[in-house]
C-alpha cells in the first residue's frame, strides 16, 4: 500500500511525524509493506510551488492507494488565483470523497463528563454550504453590493442518497441506529429533501432503527445524552460542527480521528484544524491524525480484501485505547508526555504487539 503523506500546517508536521513512526511501526509488525512517499501541501507549498496544492500532486495522489493529509491553515487561504486553495476542499471534490467518517468515543481511564458513548458522526463532504465546492467551477458566495453578501447551499439527490447509504451500511456493522440531523423546520425544500431519501434509504435496511432531530436541539441531546447515539447523519456544515463537538466531549478535540472516503480513494484527516496557537511547542496531541491513519488502513483492508491492514488498524485503535488508560498520552487527554514522546511510545507499543 503507497500513501502519500502531507504533513501541513501549524502542528502539522509535529503530528504526522508521530503517525508515520506509528505507521512505520504497524508496517513492520504486520507485514504490510507500507511506502510512505512525503511531499508539500499548504502554506510550504505555496512558498515553494506558488500553489497550496498542484496538479502534478493531485496525479501522485490519484496513482497511490490513500492520502494522509495533515491539518492546514485555511483560513490563511483567501484567493484561489493566487495559489490560495483549500487543500481538503481540493482533495475531496478533485477525488469525490463524499463520506466523512467522524467516530467519537469516551475511553477508560479518562473521566467520562457526560457518561460512556461510542458514535459516529457521517458527514456529506461534497456539497451543502461550503460554496467553494458545490460548484462546478467558482464559488456560490457572492458580493453583490460592498454590503451584501450571498452564499449559496446546495443539496442534491444523489449526493444525499449515497451519504445515506454509507451511514446505513455503517450502522449495520454497528448498534443498528441511525440518526438524521437537519434544520428542516427552516430550510423545508432542501432538508426536507434531505430527510426524505435518508428515510427513503433507510427502508432498505428495515433491522435499522432511524430517527432524527433539528440540528440546534441535536446540541442539547447530545450533550445531555451522548450514549443514545450510534451514527449520525448529516449535511456537510452541520456535520462539521457537530463532530467537533463530539469529538471534545469524548475528551478532546485531539482524539477526533477522521477518514474522507469516496468509491474509489480514501483520504486520512484529522478533524481539527492546524492549532497555530499551540504549533511548535510539541504540546499537541497526535491521537487524531494517528486514528485516521488507522481508519484508511482499515478502509484499504475493506477495498482489497487484505485482512493484515484490519488487523493493523485495529492494533493502533487499541494501542491509542491503552496508551490513553496509561497516561502514556498529551496533556489535553491527562498525560504528561510532549508529542514526539507519545508518538514513539505507541510506535513500541505497536511493534510489540502479540
Ligand atoms: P483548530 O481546530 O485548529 O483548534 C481549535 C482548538 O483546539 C485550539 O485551542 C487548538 O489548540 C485545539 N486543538 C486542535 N487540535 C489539537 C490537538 N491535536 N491537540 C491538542 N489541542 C488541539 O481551530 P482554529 O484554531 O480555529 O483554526 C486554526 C486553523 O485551522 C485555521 O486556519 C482554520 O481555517 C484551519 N482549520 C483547518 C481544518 C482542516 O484542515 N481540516 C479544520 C478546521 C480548521
Amino acid at each position: 500500500m503507497k500513501i502519500i503523506v502531507l504533513p501541513g500546517d501549524g502542528i502539522g508536521p509535529e503530528t504526522m511525524a508521530a503517525t508515520v513512526s506509528v505507521l512505520e511501526a504497524a508496517s513492520s509488525r504486520y507485514k504490510l509493506g507500507l511506502e510512505l512517499e512525503t511531499d508539500l501541501a499548504g502554506l510550504d507549498s505555496l512558498k515553494r510551488h506558488g500553489a497550496t496544492v498542484t496538479p502534478a500532486l493531485l496525479e501522485k495522489v490519484k496513482k497511490a492507494d490513500g492520502l494522509m493529509l495533515g491539518p492546514m491553515s485555511t483560513f490563511d487561504m483567501k484567493d484561489e488565483s493566487k495559489g490560495e486553495i483549500n487543500p481538503s476542499k481540493f482533495f475531496r471534490k478533485s477525488l469525490d470523497l463524499y463520506a466523512n467518517i467522524r467516530p467519537s468515543r469516551t475511553y477508560p481511564g479518562m473521566p467520562a463528563r457526560l457518561g460512556e458513548f461510542d458514535l459516529v458522526v457521517v458527514r456529506e463532504n461534497t456539497e451543502g454550504f461550503y460554496s467553494d465546492r458545490n460548484v462546478e467551477s467558482g464559488s456560490s458566495e457572492m458580493l453583490i453590493t460592498p454590503d451584501v453578501a450571498i452564499s449559496l447551499r446546495r443539496i442534491t439527490r444523489p449526493c444525499c442518497e449515497r451519504i445515506a447509504r454509507a451511514a446505513f451500511e455503517l450502522a449495520m456493522t454497528r448498534n443498528k441506529h441511525v440518526s438524521i440531523v437537519h434544520k428542516a423546520n427552516v430550510l423545508k425544500i432542501a432538508d426536507g429533501m434531505f430527510i426524505d431519501i435518508c428515510h427513503e434509504v433507510g427502508r432498505e435496511f428495515p433491522q435499522v432503527k432511524v430517527d432524527d432531530f433539528i440540528v440546534d436541539a441535536m446540541m442539547a441531546h447530545v450533550v445531555r445524552a451522548p450514549q443514545r447515539f450510534d451514527v449520525i447523519v448529516t449535511t456537510n456544515m452541520f456535520g462539521d460542527i457537530l463532530s467537533d463537538l463530539t469529538a471534545e466531549l469524548s475528551g478532546s478535540l485531539g482524539l477526533g480521528g477522521s477518514l474522507n472516503a469516496g468509491d474509489q480513494y480514501a483520504m486520512g484527516q484529522a478533524a481539527h484544524g492546524s492549532a497555530p496557537d499551540i504549533a511548535g511547542q510539541d504540546i499537541a496531541n497526535p491521537f487524531s491524525l494517528v486514528l485516521s491513519a488507522a481508519m484508511l488502513l482499515a478502509w484499504h483492508a475493506r477495498k482489497t480484501g487484505q485482512a493484515q491492514y484490519q488487523t493493523a488498524a485495529d492494533a493502533i485503535f487499541n494501542g491509542v485505547a491503552a496508551a490513553i488508560e496509561s497516561k502514556e498520552a498529551t496533556r489535553d487527554v491527562g498525560g504528561t508526555l510532549g508529542t514526539a514522546e507519545t508518538g514513539r511510545l505507541l510506535s513500541k507499543r505497536i511493534a510489540q504487539e502479540h
